[in-house]
């Protein structure tokens, strides 16, 4: 059995961001008729947040707590394909740890690994492959790179696009596809739609962030073992669709028709859900409305789509050591994510945000992207590269019904208090989690969504 003593260093361990000292008041406290009264807790979503805010307040020992899941899976955008392609372990969601973090001290054990820091890269540009020592002599090249590293102490005047940040900053032309590039993984949009302003503590630092990715391991197995303790505590394929909490309880219906009561709900579900309209799929009906302040939160908040496309290749065509292609393509970056030079063979990974996913990619099938990417490398690079392809994997996280994107991002004019409003609790019984909801400038990532676990969590127990 576990003792105390062991509860609290297992505690310690795991969830840096609680404090002991208040854990260790909180057990001291008597328990109202254990067992009988109960206070109930819904939780909405099994993606990190909703995992991490059910273990948080498990641990309490005083609640009944009840994970309601749409998706037959947990770890909502984070998702591995493990041994894909016979190779590798390939994350399709969340791929990289953005810094020593809340998600990094729980992969870590597991075995988080460095992801090299500004390593070389290759680079298609004017139709030729050209390594980053012979680019780096570029006076193109390097004043891209010195308008790119500056771009987070750049104050402007008015709030402005980080596409309108390029263009001021009169970045040439021919390497524009590189800052973009370089920028859009972070951002989770294509630049024209991003506010500089607003996201400069949030997306545009984790550009800066030293990287980790799962090492041996995958994030899907992380989460598995890290929430093993509350997995029996998720209720999958219940897909809610009504929430009233127009009463003292909050009465919670799914797509089954079934209602079930709590005391307290607590929302994970991306922005992209809560954003959509009542009469569309997959919606959910809050009764009474949530506030306006809430919608207009929403309103200055993006998250668009996103599409993550894995390769496998039976020949190299970039420079050794080079873990970046970046190509003047429609294609743009790809990143070498698994090679054997031993058996030739290569996985590289893709992501696309934004207007492209959403007006190009989502109107393709997995066939027809792949199709065109070998014509989009065979007259940029050569016929060898576009017939290495030998395996595809493509994920389209707008085609998930319960996602519908990628993640969240500030648009041109919003601030953090749009994060602060949609973050707020309503009527003391409906509370707010989830990577959009973070306050501290790490919305978009899975240690931001963990901080939001926290902080949910620490907010319920106060109301109850
Ligand atoms: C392509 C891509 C790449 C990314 N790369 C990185 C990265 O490298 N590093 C990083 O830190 N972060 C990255 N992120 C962001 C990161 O994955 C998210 O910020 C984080 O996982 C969000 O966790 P969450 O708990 O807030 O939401 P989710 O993981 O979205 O969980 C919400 C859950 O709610 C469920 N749900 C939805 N509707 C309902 C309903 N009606 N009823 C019940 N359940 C419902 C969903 O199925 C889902 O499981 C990436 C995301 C994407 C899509």
């Amino acid at each position: 059995m576990q003792t105390r003593r062991d509860f609290i260093k297992n505690l310690g361990m795991a969830l840096p961001a609680i404090s002991l000292a208040e854990l260790l008041l909180s057990s001291c406290r008597p328990e109202k008729n254990p067992g009988t009264d109960k206070k109930t807790i819904g939780i909405i979503g099994a993606g990190v947040s909703g995992l991490h805010a059910a273990l948080l307040l498990n641990q309490y020992g005083r609640y009944h707590i009840e994970i309601l899941e749409a998706s037959d899976q947990i770890g909502g955008r984070v998702q591995s394909s493990e041994y894909a392609f016979n190779t590798c372990n390939i994350e399709l969601g969340a791929g990289k740890i953005y810094g020593r973090n809340s998600w990094y001290d729980i992969v870590k054990p597991y075995g988080a690994e460095l992801i090299p820091f500004n390593s070389p890269s290759s680079y298609v540009i004017d139709s030729e492959l050209r390594s980053s020592i012979e680019l780096g002599g570029e006076s193109d090249y390097t004043f891209m790179m010195q308008k790119f590293n500056s771009m987070n102490s750049f104050i402007p005047t008015a709030d402005m696009t980080i596409g309108q940040y390029i263009s001021f900053s009169e970045v040439p032309e021919r390497v524009r596809f590189i800052f973009e590039q370089k920028t859009e993984e972070y951002i989770g949009t294509n630049v024209d739609r991003a506010s500089i302003k607003a996201n400069k503590n949030e997306g545009i630092d984790k550009i800066l962030e030293q990287k980790y990715g799962p090492g041996n391991t995958s994030f899907s197995r992380t989460i598995r073992d890290f929430y093993t303790p509350i997995l029996p505590l998720v209720r999958n394929n219940t897909p809610v669709s009504v929430i009233d909490y127009s009463e003292d309880k909050v009465k919670v219906t799914d797509v089954s028709g079934m209602t079930r009561s709590y005391d307290k709900l607590v929302i994970t579900v991306p922005l992209s859900i809560l954003k959509l309209k009542s009469h569309q799929p997959h919606s959910i009906r809050f009764i009474p409305e949530l506030p306006e302040a809430k919608f207009e939160a929403m309103d200055h908040l993006g998250m668009d789509a996103g599409v993550k496309v894995f390769l496998k290749l039976n020949a190299r065509f970039w420079h050794a050591n080079s873990k970046t292609i970046y190509s003047d393509g429609k294609y743009g970056k790809f990143e070498i994510i698994s090679e054997n030079h031993l058996t030739n063979t290569y996985v590289l990974s893709a992501s696309y945000f934004g207007k492209f996913a959403e007006e190009y990619l989502n109107n393709k099938s997995d066939q027809e992207i792949i199709d065109d990417i070998r014509k989009e490398w065979r007259s940029s690079i050569g016929l060898a590269a576009s017939d290495s392809i030998t395996g595809y994997k493509v994920e389209n996280w707008s085609k998930n019904p319960y996602i519908q994107g990628s993640f969240s991002y500030h648009k041109l004019g919003s601030g953090l208090q749009y994060r602060e409003e949609l973050a707020r609790q309503v009527s003391d019984k409906l509370f707010f989690a989830g990577e959009a909801t973070n306050c501290d400038h790490k919305s978009g990532t899975v240690n931001g969504a963990i901080d939001t676990a926290v902080r949910v969590a620490e907010e319920v127990r106060r109301y109850l």
